[in-house]
This record gives C-alpha cells, structure tokens and sequence, in this order.
C-alpha cells in the first residue's frame, strides 16, 4: 500500500462510524463536491447506488507474462521494475511523450504513454509497476498507452487495473473508469456485510444463483469470466425476478376487482364474421375467442393482443365490441394519434354497417358522431352528453380519452390500440380515468384489452407484462403479397428514382422516410442521440454495445429530402412533406390529401410509422436505413403492400458494411417476429423500443434475450406468490420491491 492510500484508509476509518450503505455519498469525505456532482449525473447518490453502478464491459487483461514471452498484437501484463522514464516534447506534433522502460528477470520493454506528463509526478525510477494493453511493434515490442499500477515488487492481489478481467464502467466527463474502480475497491470491503440477501434460499438453491455478496463484488472485480457470468445471472435474475413479483401481485389485484360479465353471444360473432368479406385467420379466431372468453368473467380482463402489422387486430377488436355494445354495455377505443383514430373511426364505422351502433370520435381537434352510417360533425359538449346518457356506444379518439372529463354511463369495455406507444404514465392515467373507480360502491371497471402492432419478443413479453394475458396473432392473412425489399446502395439510387417515376406514372403513391425533421439538434426519431453530455440513455446505449456513433452531419433531413425531391429529381410530381413538429390539423389535411390521391409522394420522418393505411401506396423509401431498428423498419414496410399492387421497399444506405448485414435480415425476413428477436438481439431491448418506457434496468435489459432464465425468474415468481401472496414470509423481499416500485413508477 503506497503512503496516499494509507491516508486514505485512515480518513475512511474516520468516517467510518457515520457511515452505512444508504448514507449519502458525500458523507465520505474523500469525494469531493465536484466528483459527487459527476457521481450524480451517473445517478449515484448513495454508497449503495455505488455498488450498484456496474461495469458495461471488460478489458481482460489477466494474463500475466514475463518480458520475455510478449508478442506482438496480444494483450498481455508484464510486471516489473522502472528502469529509466522521461518526458520527451514532440515539437511537430506538439505532444508529451512520457516514456519508460520495464525490466523483470529475463527481459525489457518500452512503454509509451502521450499527453499525460503528470505521470512522471507519480511513476519513479526503480518502482515496481503492473503494465497491461496490447503489444506493439516499431524496431522493438512496446506498449502504446497501457493501463497501469504501481506495485510491491511480483504482487498479483489486488490489482485493479491490470492483470486481471478489469472492469469498464459507463463514465462521464471528470469522471474516470480508473477513479471508479479505485473508490469501489476502497470502500466495497466496508460495506459487503451490509449487503443482506432479499432473494429465498430455497430459489438461489433451485436456480443455482450465488450469493448477493458474492454477485456484487465478482461483477466488479471478477476473479474469472466464469466467476463474472455467475455474478451477472444471478445480479441479472434480481432484477427480473422484482419486476416479476411486482406484476403477479398487480395481477392478482386486478383479478380481485370487478368488471361487468359480457355473455358471449355465439350467434351474433358468427354472423358478424359471416359478414366480413374475408375469411378471419385461425389466429384472429383463436385470440377472438380468447377474449371473448375473458369477457364473459366477472372479473375485468387485462389482455394484450399482439400482431405484426397487417396481421389484422382492428377486427379482433371489433368482435369483442360488438359483444359488449350488444349486450347493453359502452365501450372505448383509444389510439396514439389523431390519424389513427380517424381511420379507425372510418373502418369501425363501415365494419358495424346495419348494426345500429352509435360511434362518437373525440381527439383534440375533432369531435364527430357516426349514425346510421353518416358521419356528423358534433359539439364536444353534445358528445359529452351523449356519453354520459349511454346514446353513444362506442367512442373512439385519443388521448383525449383520458384527458377530458368523460362520465361514462355504463363503459364495460376499453381498447388501447398501439399501447406501446403510450408510455407508463399514460397507461396509469388510463387506469384512473377511463377506469374510474367510484368510492363506497361495489367497483366496476371495464375490461381492458391492449393492442401493439411491434412484434414483443417473446422473452420481453413474458419479463415487461408479467401482469398481462397474451392473444398473438402469428399468422398473416393468405392474400398478404410479398413486399420486395431491396438495399440500394448509393451508386443506384438513380435506378431507384426511376423507377420511382415509372410507379407514380401507373397511379401509385409514394412514402418516402427520413431519420430527422432539419439539421437542428431537435429531430424527433427514436434513433437520435446527439447530446454531448453522457446521459443514462447513452450509457445505456453502450451498455448494449451500439457501435453507430457517427455524427449526424450525413443524415438525411426531412426538409433538405423534400426539397431536392420537389425541385431536383421529380419536378413534376406533387410532393408533400409530414413531420411530428407540424400542427395535428396540417398533419391531418396532408394525409387526408395523400389518402385522396392528391399528392404522389409524401416525404415524412417516422411519425409515419404507426397504423396508416394507404392502399394505393406500392413504394415505401427509406433515406438512412441504417439508422432505424429492425422492428421499426419492418412498420414502415408494413405501410404499403395493403392494397392490390405489388409493392416495394427501397431501404437507401451510406453503404456502412456492419449496418448492411443488419438490413439483409430485413430483406430476407418477412416475419415481425423474427425480425424482433434479431433486433433485441443486436440492439437490446433499449433501442428496441426507443425509450425506457418499459422501465427495465440494464442487465435485466441485457439478459432479456435469454429466454430460459426469463421464464425461470417467471416461474419462480409466480411459485412464490402463489404460496405466500403478501410474501409474509419474505420482509426482505417486500422491502425491495417497494424500492423497485418507487423507482420504476409503475404505479
Ligand atoms: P393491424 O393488425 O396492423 O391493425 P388491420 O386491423 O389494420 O391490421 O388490418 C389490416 C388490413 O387487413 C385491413 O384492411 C383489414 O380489413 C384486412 N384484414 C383483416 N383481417 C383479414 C383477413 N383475415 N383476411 C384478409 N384481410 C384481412
Ligand atoms: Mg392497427
């Protein structure tokens, strides 16, 4: 131990005595108010929060060799005494060159480091010092910029910077993964014992989980890959297996509450499908048929119904609201945009043709009423009160749904459509709302099925909606063309355009899609990530390892794209342009234009991406392709090809060879699905959904693709709250997941 860390040590059994796991960090006087102010930006406040603040990657540095043995390219530690060190100045390149030689018992190197003269302060000659990195060579083997620690003369304990796994965590300006490392090693043996194991023995045994201690200290000082993987599964399954709990026991909350019983009417479903100028998939009636089942219970459903694009929910849906409307009961409809909605009351409106079923739309700009198949323009205050006097059987609209003041008469049904597109707040707001819960009467709340069009992968499904029943709608309708997906790399991009032209000449339309709104830092796609300051978004974003770091100066632009389209390469086409920054009122008369045939070519950012039906559409491009998920490529895709037309899609790219194998899959793969377990694969469930709305930490988030633990930590869960529902029996436990809760605000 060098003098300064004895300091230290002694000023830790100082402050000792006022310390526990949960004091704030700055109780240790060592960290100074700048590094709390960089340990709070990584959202570290306490010590705990320190030792939960894990590694994103590794530098295996732990092998060990001696001077002799080095070769060149491999990654290695040498130890060994300092023989000569200086500093040299490189007046051309304007640089420090600090230099040094190591020698052991059979041989010597060189090492490099540059612009870091203030080694020199800390490294002497004749200290003994553990060097790791990669071996180069220029006339002789050296060591370009190694990581580095002093050390008594062949010691291999307690090595933090070399010659081991050496942890690698997400930093932020000022503050080093060095700094970390050394004040987690500092302070980890004080406060292990204070780690106490919430998770049941019975389950760590089963499962094969190590101890929490344990976990802890090997994620960050790993003593082997083995060591560090046990510690990850089981750090990986705590978190997992918190969420879970919290959402068995959501469940049986919510099964314990009351809703309307809806008797499944045999004869009206079938004459509704009989109607239907298709035939419904096996998928559409077996998820029908399971919802219709829960509505018959007098307990309220809390389904969700998942199906990639076109795959066919809205009828679905419909089935079940025509059982409810005629039973006597209202039902609600909300979807994430004022397009959506409008559609959706369009297609509702035609599929209950002959129903008598009365169907109001309310989104913020517009509120309509549609009788006996003519659609009205109506005062939001006459809806109002046609909601609450029960004339009105269905509403559909948006978020309006939740934020006005709507008094239902007897709502026994509501639908979300595309709920991934309503974060967790939404959603809640849902619940107190639409779900209204009266006080001092028997409660009554509807039944709840949701919808999403993004394929969940099957392991994110089972983890994020552990409170949820599942219908999937995994089968296509059979007269579904294939799309043709094609990469154009730039050489053809002319190619493209022309044919492009010659679609438009045969009557067909156009999207066109672009990554950003303008060069200013305020796009709105979920790909973006330009803010210089090392947020939690972008650790996150290392943390699942995505490489596409460039900047954003190539990247095509909604405007610049409409421009040079409108006035370049199709001069004689109608071209217009949609982005999320424009009022819902233009977005409306855009699309409306576009649906009418009015305008050939819509040039749009992603705001295109949810639920917009243009059958006459048969090209959809794609500017920048690389810079969107998979899943998300496939919802575009899924915007054409709706109609009679053989369709296309075009994905535009820099020609960027790692993105290129990302997109092949897309090019091969028609199935949502599939192309959802490759994107959270790749990406991580992060980028996969865009935001943090499913409010998953990040090793759970990693561990996410594997799905035998996932159905593990499910299992387990619903094991241990089937035989001790308020886990009694687990104080430990409880404790945890009402931090958990608290922090994930899933309530
Ligand atoms: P999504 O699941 O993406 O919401 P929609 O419900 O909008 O899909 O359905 C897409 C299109 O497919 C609609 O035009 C709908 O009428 C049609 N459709 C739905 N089910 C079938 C089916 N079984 N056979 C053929 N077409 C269908
Ligand atoms: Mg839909």
């Amino acid at each position: 131990m060098t003098g300064k860390e004895l300091k230290i040590e002694f000023r830790l059994l100082m402050d000792a005595p006022l310390m526990d796991i949960k004091s704030p960090i700055q109780s240790f006087r060592r960290v100074s108010p700048a590094y709390q102010k960089r340990l709070l930006k990584l959202g570290i406040k306490t010590f705990e929060d320190l030792f939960y603040y894990f590694p994103y990657r590794y530098d295996d540095f732990s092998k060990i060799i001696p001077i002799a043995n080095l070769k060149i390219n491999e990654t290695a530690t040498i130890q060994g005494e300092i023989t000569r060190i200086k500093n040299i100045r490189t007046w051309k390149k304007r640089m420090f060159v600090t230099e040094a030689f190591i020698q052991d018992e059979n041989g010597a190197v060189r090492a490099v480091w540059f612009n870091q003269p203030f080694l020199m302060n800390s490294l002497k000659e004749g200290q003994w010092i553990s060097l790791s990195g990669k071996v180069n060579f220029d006339k002789t083997l050296y060591f370009s910029n190694p990581a580095h620690e002093k050390i008594v003369a062949n010691a291999t304990s307690h090595l933090r910077h070399t010659g081991r796994l050496v942890p690698v965590y997400p930093e932020t300006r000022g503050l080093s993964s060095r700094w970390l490392r050394y004040i987690i090693q500092l302070l980890l043996p004080k406060f292990l014992p204070e780690f106490k194991d919430h998770l049941p023995f019975e389950i760590k045994k089963s499962q094969n989980l190590i101890d929490l201690k344990n976990a802890i200290k090997e994620i960050h000082f790993p003593q082997s890959a083995n060591h560090l993987r046990a510690a990850r599964r089981r750090l990986a399954f705590d978190e997992l297996f918190l969420i879970q709990l919290f959402a068995q026991r959501q469940k049986i909350k919510w099964k314990k509450q009351y809703s309307q019983k809806i008797n499944f009417d045999q004869k009206l479903a079938k004459d509704f499908v009989d109607s239907l100028p298709f035939k419904l998939t096996e998928a559409q009636r077996r998820s029908a048929w399971e919802i219709l089942q829960d509505l018959e219970k007098d307990q309220p459903m809390n389904r969700l119904l998942e199906g990639d694009v076109g795959s066919g929910k809205t009828v679905v849906a419909a089935m079940a609201i025509l059982q409810a409307v005629k039973a006597g009961w209202q039902a609600a409809f909300m979807a994430p945009t004022e397009i959506l909605a409008q559609q959706h009351f369009k297609v509702i409106s035609k599929l209950f043709q002959g129903q008598q079923i009365i169907i109001g739309l309310l989104t913020g700009s517009e509120t309509s009423i549609n009788s006996s198949s003519e659609i009205k323009s109506q005062k939001k205050k006459e809806l109002l009160d046609k909601i609450s006097s029960g004339q009105i059987h269905l509403l559909i609209g948006t978020h309006a749904l939740i934020q006005e003041n709507i008094n239902f008469k007897n709502l026994a049904l509501a639908i979300v459509d595309e709920q991934h597109r309503f974060g967790v707040a939404q959603r809640a707001a849902l619940q107190k709302n639409i779900l209204k819960i009266k006080d001092g009467q028997p409660v009554s709340i509807p039944h709840l099925l949701s919808m999403t069009a993004t394929p969940i992968p099957r392991t994110l499904a089972l983890a994020a909606c552990g409170d949820l029943d599942i219908s999937l709608l995994d089968e296509m309708p059979k007269d579904r063309q294939e799309i043709v997906t094609k990469i154009i790399p730039p050489l053809a991009r002319q190619n493209a355009y022309t044919f492009i032209k010659d679609q438009v000449k045969k009557g067909r339309q156009v999207f066109v899609i672009c990554p950003r709104i303008e060069i200013a830092n305020n796009h709105e796609s979920g790909t973006n990530n330009t803010n210089k300051e090392t947020n939690i978004r972008e650790i996150r974003d290392k943390f699942v390892k995505i490489s596409d770091k460039r900047s954003w100066d190539d990247v095509k632009t909604v405007k610049e794209e409409f421009e040079k389209l409108d006035k370049i390469i199709f001069p004689d086409l109608k071209i217009a342009m949609l982005h999320g920054k424009m009022k819902p009122k233009e977005k409306e008369k855009i699309m409306a234009d576009f649906k009418a045939g009015k305008t050939d070519i819509l040039v749009s950012t992603s705001v295109i991406e949810v639920g917009i039906d243009i059958p006459n559409a048969s090209v959809m491009m794609i500017e920048g392709a690389e810079r969107f998920g998979l899943a998300q490529l496939h919802q575009f895709r899924g915007r054409v090809g709706r109609g009679s037309h053989q369709s296309y899609c075009f994905l535009f790219t820099t020609g960027d060879k790692a993105a290129g194998s990302r997109l092949r899959a897309l090019t091969s793969s028609k199935n949502g699905f599939e192309l959802a377990e490759k994107d959270l694969e790749i990406r991580g469930p992060g980028e996969f959904f865009g935001t943090r709305q499913w409010g998953l930490p990040d090793l759970s988030m990693a561990s996410l693709t594997d799905i035998v633990l996932v159905k593990a930590v499910r299992e387990e869960a619903e094991k241990l709250v089937k035989s001790d529902p308020e886990l009694k029996n687990y104080p430990l436990l409880t404790q945890k997941i009402f931090q958990k809760q608290t922090l994930l605000h899933l309530e």
